[in-house]
């Protein structure tokens, strides 16, 4: 048992799924649309109260066709949270446009409020204003969006909600990813649900969504011909991914309960310990708990979140780093950034600090153990000496 090695955040199938794909198989639907496809954006759409979704091969694929329907292009400028996968910035980089990146505040891990206003009255001394702004929510739990959307409508910019991580989470009351103008989601292996790959565009303009899928599907033109008048892509989700994706999305309630429960038992296995702080949960908000994060604060704990990351390793656990904030990689060392208080880089902060656990709704109470002792024995430098919950 000790030598299994216990994983971040694994593919959970619900024992439906071969059903939808054999039935693709059985009508021969082997394609990039047929019934599951239209099915899966129906059902998704209606579980997060969206007028439409457009299902897609990616969840990078959304953001992409997002900046493209917002007419993003060379020279414009996007405003990004630095605290997340590149995904969320590299399709600013497809359109030749560039990202200026906001740093996190303390409640939510997500966009500071303060940080995007000073961004915002930057751009507008400068006389030029983003032409959209990408927030993301981080592990699950949604931003700030009362206080993002407020910014964002007195600027007048729109709003790409990156909820590839968040899908299943509320904010007040309301779905993660419906807040802007367009709301993405992701289907990748690690992700809450899974097709394998995929992912998902909604918006409530329905005509905008009309034109995402007429650019997915190469942008040909209506003619009894191929004819193209304009750049298209090759981005829409096979029939066979949407039916995993069908069976995924009947249990995601489940899933989310059951990453809950797991932040919930690390959490009160571990928060005793000095220097551990959990990845907090904003007030009116319900976090999926995609991946439970915490922090480390080495002077207290007496190792930092690398050295903790390679003590789980050697236990055959996988732990990761949070992500390393964008405007702290080397692709986009040029970029302009927006930190939460003048000396204050909180995004950095929770990088040199965080630590993301195993987190997957498979996971087994044996499994959390295992990690629970792991970190105790790391953190406290002495046997278990607590009974664990
Ligand atoms: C996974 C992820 C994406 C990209 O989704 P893909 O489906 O892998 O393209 C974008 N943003 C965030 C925050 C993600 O975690």
């Amino acid at each position: 048992m000790k030598n299994q090695r216990i994983y971040l955040s694994l593919p959970h199938m619900s024992g439906r799924e071969q059903e939808y794909i054999k039935e693709a198989f059985d009508t021969n639907w082997i394609a990039p649309l047929g019934p599951n496809v239209d099915a899966f954006e129906e059902e998704l759409a209606s579980y997060v109260g969206a007028s439409e979704a457009v299902a897609l091969n990616s969840g990078t694929s959304a953001i992409h066709l997002a900046l493209s329907l917002l007419g993003v292009t060379k020279g414009d400028t996007v405003f990004c949270s630095t605290l997340t996968f590149v995904a969320s910035a590299n399709p600013i980089l497809y359109q030749g446009a560039e990202p200026i990146f906001i740093d996190s505040d303390r409640e939510s891990w997500n966009m500071s409020p303060q940080a995007l206003q000073r961004a915002f009255q930057d751009a507008a001394l400068q006389g030029k204003l983003p032409k959209a702004v990408i927030i993301v929510n981080l592990y699950g739990q949604s931003a700030k969006m009362e206080e993002l959307l407020t910014l964002c409508n007195q600027y007048n910019v729109p709003i790409i909600e990156d909820a590839a991580e968040s899908l299943g989470s509320t904010y007040k009351g309301k779905a993660s990813g419906t807040f802007g103008k367009f709301g993405i989601f992701s289907f990748n292996g690690n992700k809450i649900i899974t097709t394998s790959g995929g992912g998902m565009l909604i918006s409530n303009d329905v005509e905008s969504l009309k034109k995402a899928r007429f650019l997915a599907t190469q942008a040909r033109d209506p003619a009894p011909y191929y004819q193209h008048s304009q750049v298209g892509h090759n981005y829409r989700l096979s029939n066979i991914l949407a039916g995993i994706g069908r069976a995924q999305l009947e249990v995601i309630e489940e899933r989310v309960t059951a990453r809950r429960a797991i932040f919930e038992r690390y959490k009160k296995s571990l928060s005793h310990i000095p220097g551990i702080e959990f990845m907090p949960e904003l007030e009116n908000s319900t976090s999926n708990r995609w991946l439970t994060a915490l922090t480390v604060n080495q002077n207290e704990t007496g190792i930092s979140s690398f050295n903790l990351i390679e003590a789980l390793d050697k236990e055959n656990i996988e732990a990761r780093p949070v992500w390393k904030p964008l405007h702290m990689q080397p692709l986009f060392k040029d970029a302009a950034y927006y930190s939460h208080g003048e000396k204050e880089d909180v995004a950095k902060e929770l990088f040199l600090t965080g630590v993301c656990l195993p987190s997957g709704s498979s996971l087994t109470t044996e499994e959390q153990t295992r990690v629970i002792e792991s970190l105790r024995e790391s953190l406290e430098g002495v046997l278990v000496t607590q009974e664990i919950i």
